[in-house]
């Protein structure tokens, strides 16, 4: 009967952790940091965010799981494919 449970959100943003391939950094980002694009393949599904250490975008594959954990966190998706 608690089917409700653990949907609830709290206040607090989510933070994604990130690392940057170029200066290897690691950091936190928020959901408005961070941008979701999805394709009509995995190929073409990928997530994007700018080292804020930096400042070079970094653009990464995004599989089944980090599409449902960032859209989950309120980042930002843009679907690459319109209707199919
Ligand atoms: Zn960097």
């Amino acid at each position: 009967m608690s089917v409700m449970h653990g949907l609830a959100a709290t206040m607090a943003p989510v933070l994604f952790k990130a690392a940057c391939p170029d200066c290897r950094s690691r950091f936190e980002l928020s959901a408005s940091a961070l941008r979701l694009a999805i394709g009509a393949s995995r190929r073409t599904t990928f997530y994007s965010f700018t080292c804020p250490e930096c400042g070079s975008s970094v653009r990464k594959p995004a599989g089944e799981r980090i599409v449902e954990l960032l859209t989950g966190g309120g980042v930002r998706t843009l679907r690459l494919h319109t209707t199919v």
